[in-house]
């Protein structure tokens, strides 16, 4: 059977050390054990649409090294289909994290073999692609490979929905094809130079419809999200939770947008069930590990 959502995007394992303070240049300090944690936010998203017991494939490539095969696993675990995680001579790409006492964040990535997730790999996958009823994609895979796969899901009819994280500059035809775009504050921001992150979500949602996507999606932490289309705005508040910890949850939001958008929700819809989803993801440490499973209760 056809995929509901399939993912064109990283893997990624997430090296995590805490520190009491980061080292200066030149300097070493001792930190906690090193944890290995399957991440990325291809895979993430992968993962969290899986848990919700969504039918999705990936195409994403990892290296040929002990860290690709965690993260194939943890895919399989998810029961996302990884006939399509390919693997390449070297390393497999990582996100050295250090977390400072009040667990602050400090990130290296390393992209190695999402780094060479190609065109050819989307020719290669096309009936894949152009199975899904969704095709979500992110910007940690080189560029030209991301428009390749949108414009292979475009033209088999495919919903494209594209998270412009970490933000950079993409074509204006690869944002006509976006439906919708999602964006967290500062990446609607960096799309807009003349706005801020603390603009008014709304205003921001209608600079960027005149940008060409056919729907904006702006997350907004705490406070849920805004939908907009041309027939105007709303926002979907989130459930109120006392968060643990909030890595992953933009992920879990778009797996869980895109699940639900593949099953025929219209896209205020498919946010209130999102909000739920991240709310929960808020709930427990790490990405992957705070993803609910299909038939727990969410937060509402
Ligand atoms: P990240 O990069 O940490 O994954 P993001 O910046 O892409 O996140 P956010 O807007 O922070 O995305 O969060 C995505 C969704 O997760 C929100 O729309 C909301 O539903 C949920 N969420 C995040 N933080 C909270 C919170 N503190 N309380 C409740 N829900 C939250």
């Amino acid at each position: 059977m056809a995929h509901e959502v399939v993912v064109v995007g990283s893997v990624n394992a997430d090296l995590v050390v805490r520190v009491d303070r980061r080292p200066g240049p030149g300097e070493t300090v001792l930190g906690s054990d090193l944890v290995t944690l399957p991440g990325g936010k291809g895979a993430n998203q992968a993962v969290a649409a899986g848990r919700l017991g969504g039918r999705v494939g990936i195409l994403a490539r990892t290296g040929d090294d002990g860290n690709g095969a965690l993260l194939r696993e943890a895919l399989l675990a998810a029961g996302v289909d990884v006939t399509h995680l390919l693997v390449a001579d070297g390393p497999s790409g990582v996100a050295l994290i250090t977390v400072g006492p009040d667990g602050d964040n400090s990130i290296i990535v390393s992209p190695g073999a999402n780094g060479r997730l190609t065109e050819q790999d989307v020719v290669a996958a096309r009936e894949l692609v152009a199975g899904a009823a969704v095709v979500s994609l992110q910007l940690e895979i080189p560029l030209v490979t991301v428009a390749a796969a949108a414009r292979a899901a475009a033209d088999a009819g495919a919903r494209v929905v594209l998270n412009l994280s970490p933000a950079a500059t993409v074509p204006s035809d690869l944002l006509a094809l976006c439906d919708p775009l999602v964006v967290n504050e500062h990446e609607a921001a960096f799309l807009l130079p003349a706005a801020d992150p603390s603009d008014d979500p709304a205003t921001l949602a209608t600079a960027l419809l005149e940008l060409g996507p056919r729907s904006v999606v702006i997350t907004l932490g705490a406070d849920g999200a805004l939908v907009a289309t041309r027939d105007g705005a709303r926002t979907v508040p989130s459930p109120r939770v006392e968060p643990v910890d909030t890595t992953g949850a933009g992920d879990a939001f778009t797996a869980a947008l895109c699940l639900r958008l593949a099953r025929g929700d219209d896209l205020e819809s498919a946010a209130r069930f999102a909000v739920r989803v991240g709310a929960a993801a808020v709930l427990g440490e790490g990405a992957q590990s705070s993803y609910p499973a299909e038939g727990d209760e969410l937060p509402s």
